[in-house]
């Protein structure tokens, strides 16, 4: 089973969305396409031209039909984040096998130094989170661990980047710099959490369903979930209104 940052994510936040997504499949990929924003269209495609770029490639075909991306890419050759010297590679991909789970991680982009590591990542959403947040998320934790469990590079000489192409100047790149102490604190984590899932899953093949999230929570994560009247945890007929897919949802019989 592999699990990727967003799997992590959403496991944290609420078990049992996740048994609903990857474990029943109930989001098909139809339903996704449904609820696929134009911004997110746009962040794909911006990943795309950026992996053509450090390949070498022509990325004017792409501009030509997607002109919005212009600006983003100006922005990235007008004031690129700092980069250290080394070999790049675009789209890297690694993995570590953890008992019965395969830990996985594609990055937008990795440097290899001589004594350091620099992963970098492009985010295309308009509003970056607080530096406190990102470093806490997921993605970095799972990203800086994975290069360190799987490379010669020690944790200290391993750095994460993010980007955001509509970031303010000045306050558009956030650089963090990973350690002994903060591996040792995510192996640990990762130990609990998959420990706890190997435990769920065995549960699960016996037809119990993954905890939902507290009901102190419910305001927080479950009013504006697809799965809010799946789980009765709606608010009141908005949620059908809002997704028209949530209606089929809703009915779908779940085989184990
Ligand atoms: S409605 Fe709440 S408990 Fe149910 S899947 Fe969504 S977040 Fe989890």
């Amino acid at each position: 089973m592999q699990l990727s940052q967003a799997h992590l994510r959403t496991l944290q936040a609420c078990p049992r969305q996740y048994q609903y997504r990857h474990l029943d499949s109930l989001i098909l990929p139809e339903a996704t396409q449904l609820i696929e924003t134009t911004s997110q269209k746009q962040g794909y495609i911006f990943h795309r031209l950026m992996k053509q770029h450090f390949q070498g490639l022509d990325i004017h075909p792409i501009l030509e039909v997607q002109p919005e991306l212009k600006p983003w890419f100006e922005a990235f050759q007008t004031i690129p984040p700092p980069m250290i010297q080394g070999q790049g590679e675009a789209e890297h991909q690694r993995s570590l096998g953890w008992r019965e789970f395969t830990l996985v991680a594609v990055y937008d982009y990795v440097i290899f130094g001589q004594e350091q590591a620099q992963i970098l990542d492009w985010k295309t959403y308009a509003a970056a989170p607080a530096p406190k947040n990102l470093s806490h998320d997921w993605q970095t934790r799972l990203y800086c661990y994975l290069l360190a469990a799987t490379s010669a590079y020690p944790p200290d000489q391993i750095s994460m980047t993010y980007w955001f192409a509509q970031g303010e100047k000045g306050a558009n790149v956030y650089t963090f710099s990973y350690s002994n102490n903060a591996h040792q604190e995510i192996h640990q984590v990762l130990e609990q959490c998959l420990n706890q899932l190997s435990q769920w899953l065995q549960a699960y093949r016996q037809g119990q369903d993954l905890p939902q999230v507290p009901a102190v929570e419910i305001p927080k994560y479950c009013h504006d979930c697809a799965f809010a009247e799946r789980c009765q945890r709606s608010q009141s007929n908005r949620v059908s209104s809002i997704d028209p897919f949530l209606a089929v949802l809703k009915n779908l019989s779940v085989p184990r």
